[in-house]
Order: structure tokens, then sequence, then C-alpha cells
């Protein structure tokens, strides 16, 4: 087993909310351990029977690694058929573990035992935490999984408080500030996180004049960080790591971009290159080139890992899981079976046929490779476009070492009304510019952590994974146009 030898997971009820203390497991969950017993004949839970299931089977048509285009997937797709009773017929031609007459049930909220397997393995060769009970379970998604994760952990009377990136994800914010949950912003480099800051933001916490409790929760992005496209490289996660550890933080670490881990800018230019440099480093070599990620180092079990399969398979699944310790999972597990009852069916049981029986973790670990390229030219378009069409002295940016976002700074003092006008109305400004010719980016500010202090700096978020090359190179010439308008220049 992969967990022999290893230590346990430290306790954390210190850091559960009253909320997540008192939930009680759902009796009706519970008795469906029972099902197990043979011959047992159910009158207790209220699951419909699969004959009435009006799905006889589903069939797709799936890439065939390592032919991932979908121009090869038209002529070379794999077909595959999901049956009703796959499992317990056994003349299927399709014998599977999982069928529709499972999937489509009543399941534990958790996920079904099939698919989180699968994620299960996945995580063990990825992260492999050291530590013995972690455990990975199915979610809606990570904006569902942060949700349910701030409630475990935060408490409104208790005036807790969280601490992120100065820019974050704005659903993060957005899911925080209703329940309650003061969001305190971190400062960043271009490698995200300052762990020195984030050590002086806790050495020096004053509770009356921050109106919150010294924050015991850091939610970070450490790949591709939405929206400042920020990596944190091996270091800096161990430094951060050490730091949450020195001041009794539990870190949520939502990783929807970690496999969009791009090839560094300027290097290995060309597709044939690129191609060349894939076969070369083979499944292994992409898995050893993968920065490690917290959960990796985490012997104190202090880490809940966010995956998603939003950008790395569909949105649309609705579907993703987290890790953690066994403790910190069965209260996630408990809260999960009041609200959404784990991911839909439809959902499991597609990804499991594609992932586990059709796939492998070999053929996904291809599909990750795949899209790794893939995200790699977009992104090296879209750079190449801020080359041609951006003004070097007012727009500045590093370029993106993971995901999909690119994270333009403006320079306001260099704006002829600087003097007269605030930072967000030159950003409102640009932003209608943007409008008014066809182009549509985020303004930095919708991602402040702190909304409630005034910005010193401007920004523009732009995403290379929506358009295709020729418009994203159109758009950036549009936003240049723009900064020229408002900034009077010519030409
Ligand atoms: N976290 C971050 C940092 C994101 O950027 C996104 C999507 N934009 C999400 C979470 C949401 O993921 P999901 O689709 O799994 O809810």
């Amino acid at each position: 087993a992969p967990t022999t030898g290893k230590p346990k997971a430290k306790r954390l009820d210190h850091h559960l909310s009253v909320e997540s203390t008192v939930r009680e497991p759902c009796v009706l969950k519970q008795a469906a351990k029972h099902l197990k017993n043979p011959g047992l004949i159910s009158l207790g839970g209220g699951l419909p029977c699969a004959e009435y299931f009006p799905f006889e089977s589903l069939s797709m048509r799936v890439p065939q690694p390592p032919s991932f285009s979908e121009a090869a997937t038209r002529v070379d797709g794999i077909d595959v058929r999901i049956g009703k009773y796959d499992v317990t017929d056994a003349a299927s031609a399709d014998a599977s573990e999982y069928d529709l007459s499972i999937a489509l049930n009543y399941g534990q909220a958790n996920g079904s035992a099939q698919l989180t397997r699968f994620v299960t393995e996945h995580t063990e060769l990825i992260c492999n935490p050291p530590y013995a009970d972690w455990r990975s379970c199915l979610t809606v998604g990570s904006t569902a999984a942060l949700e349910q994760a701030l409630r475990m952990l935060c408490d409104r009377q208790r005036h807790d408080a969280v601490l992120t990136e100065e820019y974050s994800f704005s659903t993060a914010l957005e899911t925080a500030a209703p329940l309650g949950v003061k969001v305190f912003g971190v400062r960043m480099d271009k490698e995200g996180l300052l762990p020195a800051d984030l050590d002086a933001v806790l050495a020096g916490w004053d509770e009356r004049a921050r109106g919150a409790r010294k924050p015991h929760v850091l939610y970070t992005v450490p790949s591709g960080q939405n929206p400042t496209g920020a990596t944190q490289g091996e270091q800096r996660r161990r430094a951060i790591y050490q730091v949450a550890q020195k001041h009794d933080l539990y870190i949520i670490e939502d990783e929807p971009y970690y496999f969009l881990q791009m090839e560094p800018y300027g290097e290995g230019k060309g597709e044939k290159k690129k191609k060349k440099k894939d076969e070369e480093e083979g499944v292994e070599g992409f898995l050893r080139g993968l920065i490690p990620s917290l959960l990796s180092m985490d012997v104190d079990g202090r880490v809940m890992r966010m995956d998603s399969f939003s950008k790395v398979v569909v949105p649309g699944s609705r579907l993703g899981w987290i890790t953690a310790s066994e403790q910190m999972v069965e209260r996630f597990i408990r809260h999960a079976e009041v609200c959404n009852q784990g991911p839909s069916g439809f959902s499991q049981v597609i990804l499991h046929k594609l992932l586990d029986e059709t796939w492998g973790h070999e053929g996904y670990i291809r599909w990750l490779m795949y899209l790794r390229g893939e995200y790699t030219k977009r992104r090296d378009v879209i750079l190449a476009a801020c080359e041609a069409h951006l003004l070097r002295e007012v727009v500045s940016w590093n370029a993106p070492a993971a995901g999909m976002f690119h994270w333009l700074k403006v320079d306001h003092s260099l704006h002829p009304d600087a003097a007269t006008r605030s930072i967000l109305e030159i950003e409102e400004d640009i932003f209608n510019l943007c409008i008014d010719k066809g182009v549509l980016v985020g303004r930095g500010s919708w991602f402040r952590a702190e909304k409630d202090t005034a910005p010193t700096e401007m920004f523009f978020r732009a995403t290379f994974a929506a358009a295709t090359p020729e418009n994203m190179t159109e758009a950036i010439r549009r936003f240049g146009l723009a900064i020229r308008e408002s900034y009077r220049m010519e030409g």
C-alpha cells in the first residue's frame, strides 16, 4: 500500500467552524452500508428501480491517444458505449465496473467508488502526499468545493479571515464575502505570493485594526494564478509551506491550471521541436517536470488540494475532487450530503469511461501533455501580439508559465490625467474604449482582494484560452488602440 510507513496527519479540530463541527452523518446515506449484506432485501432507501431509467445506453466518440486533435478524432476516434447493465450482464460486449444502472441512481455524496479510485490513483501518481491517511473525494467542481471548505474552516462569529494573493480569483472573493469572511491580500511578484510578506502580515496582525482574528486559512492558486498568471516555483512553495507551519495556517491549494504548466517562453519554438521534446521526455519526463504541489510537501496534513476537470477535460462536467486528510475530507463529505450530494451520475460515468476504461492513466497524462503543448502555442501567440501592438513604455508584462491568463500592467503615472483622475477612473476609461473597439478584457480592480483600499497600480487581464490565434492578435491590437486613445497618443 502507498501509505505504509508514513505518519498520520495532525488532528485539526481547532481549525473547524462550529457549523462544520456540529454536522452529523446523513442517516439515509449511513444505512446504505447494509446494502452490501448478501441476500438483504432493501425496503430502506428511496432508490428508484433502474427499470424506470429511460436510458438504455450512451455512446460517444473520443480521441485515441496520442492523436488528440479534432480532425484525428473524426477519422480515428474510439467509439465507446455505456450500457445500463454492463456490470451484471456478463454477456455484454461492454463489460465494465460501472454502468448506467449504478451511475444514474443515488450514490454516496463523495462520488462513486469507481471514479474516486481513478482520481486517487492519479493523485498518488502526481502528488503522493507524505502522510498516511490522505483521501480524495469527488466534488461538483472547485467553485462549490471552495464554498464548502470556507464554511468548514471559517466562522463569522469568530471573525475568521482568509489570506490570499493581493489579486485573487474574483469568484473566490465573492464566495467569502457573503459568508462574512474577510479576505486580506498578500503581496506578490512574478512567482506569485511572497512568503516574507505572508509572514510579516501574520506576525504583525492587529485584530482591532483589521477587524478580524489573525487568519488561520490561506487560499492560494500556485500555478497560472487567476488573474495574474503567476506560477510559484518549487522553492517558493516550500517557503510558503514553512510560513504556514510557523503560523499554523490551513492551506486551500486551488489548482485548476496545474497541468497547464507550459514550456518556458522562447524555448522549443516551433511545433516540430515541441513534438520531438514530448516524444523524448515521454510521460515520465512530463511528470518529473511538473512543479511539486503543496500537497506533495504536506507532512502535517494542513493542505486541502482542489483539482478540477474544468480546464483539462470539460467545464460542463461540473466535476473535480479534493485531497486532504481523512479528518478534513470526512467533514467535507458531511456537508456535501446535505447540499449537492456529489457530482452528477452522467458526468461520473462518462468521465470514468473516458479516463479509466478507455485512456487509462497513461492516455490521460498524454492528453494533459497535448493540452500543455496547445496552451504553449496560444501563450506564444498572445505574447507575440503584445510585442507587436503594445507600447512597451506604457504596458509591461511577464510571460505566463502556466494557465490561461496574461496580466498586463499599464503604467497609470504616464496617463495625461494621472494627476486629476483616479486609477479606477482611468481603468474604466480604458475598459470602455476597449469595448468600443471590440475587445473585452478583465479589469484588474475586479480581482483586488482588499477592495476597500485604493489601488496603486493598474492592470488588465487577457485570456489566451478562448479566441482563435487570428482573433487573439486582432484583440490585442484593439487593446493597444484603446490605450493609445486613452493616453491621447498619436497613431
Ligand atoms: N479556481 C480558479 C482559480 C479558477 O480560475 C476557476 C475557474 N475560472 C475555478 C476555481 C472554478 O473551477 P470549477 O469549474 O471547477 O468550479
